[in-house]
């Protein structure tokens, strides 16, 4: 069964205007891990923002768990090339942030706090961020701060992860060991991801499946499984 699905899904900014995407139509597979790739302008972050409901789509439907897009949904988390992280809060503050808008914070019990806690702490401690709990986030490298916006995405396990640029901005070191780490979180609990990059390499790395686009106006034009022996760390 598709966890995603686009049924010739057009959109243009301006009503009438130029079509960001045209007649866009894929699945995705429940907990598959799907790349989107192609240059800038092809529709990439205009794809993000159909599946997270932050646009509707001019014309054609988007489904996400077999229900129709209409507004933002609970149930993705999201990682973009910026951490964004609050520079207000520590590392730990930051990551627990998603499950306080789910509940707000003064109408949680102290227990579940605790329990939230503890969830971010572990979380943390997966991706090597231990003892960095009380740190704000300038105190964080890019990798720390992008690791730790990852388990930000991730704290509410959210179904859907969406992934815009994360490991752009980073060094080509700090950046293939986050490729490492993004697969391991996601071999070792199931939801389903989309990855949009204009780097081919971090997406047959990364995805099982690879979506191409071309740009003016957006489009698929290519739209295949991976099937290559991966490094493992
Ligand atoms: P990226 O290539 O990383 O998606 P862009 O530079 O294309 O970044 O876009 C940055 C922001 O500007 C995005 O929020 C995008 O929606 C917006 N944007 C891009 N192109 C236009 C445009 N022609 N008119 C208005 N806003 C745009
Ligand atoms: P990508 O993320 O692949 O760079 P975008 O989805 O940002 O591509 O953009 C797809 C097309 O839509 C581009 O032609 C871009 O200029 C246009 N576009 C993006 N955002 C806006 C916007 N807010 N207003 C008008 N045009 C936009």
């Amino acid at each position: 069964m598709a966890f995603v699905q686009f049924e010739n899904v057009s959109l243009a900014y301006q009503p009438g205007g130029q079509t960001a995407i045209e007649n866009v139509s894929f699945k995705v597979d429940e907990n598959a891990f799907v790349a989107v790739v192609g240059p800038s302008g092809c529709g990439k972050s205009t794809l993000m923002k159909l599946v997270s409901g932050l646009k509707p789509a001019s014309e054609g439907y988007v489904y996400v768990g077999n229900r129709e897009v209409t507004g933002p949904l609970g149930i993705v988390g999201m990682a973009f090339q910026q951490a964004n992280l609050l520079p207000w809060r520590t590392t730990l503050q930051n990551v627990m942030l998603p499950l306080e808008i789910v509940e707000p914070f003064r109408s949680q019990q102290k227990r579940q706090r605790c329990e939230h806690e503890a969830m971010a702490r572990a979380l943390l401690a997966k991706v090597g961020l231990a003892g960095c709990e009380d740190k704000f986030p300038w105190e964080l490298s890019g990798g720390m701060q992008q690791r730790a916006s990852i388990c930000r995405a991730l704290i509410h396990k959210p179904r859907l992860l969406m992934l815009d640029e994360p490991f752009g901005a980073l060094d080509a070191f700090t950046r293939e060991e986050l490729w490492c780490l993004m697969r391991d979180l996601w071999q070792s609990e199931p939801f389903t991801a989309i990855l949009v990059t204009h780097d081919l390499r971090e997406a047959v790395f990364l995805a099982d499946r690879v979506i191409v686009m071309s740009p003016k106006p957006g489009r698929i034009i290519d739209d295949r499984l991976v099937d290559l022996p991966r490094p493992r760390p």
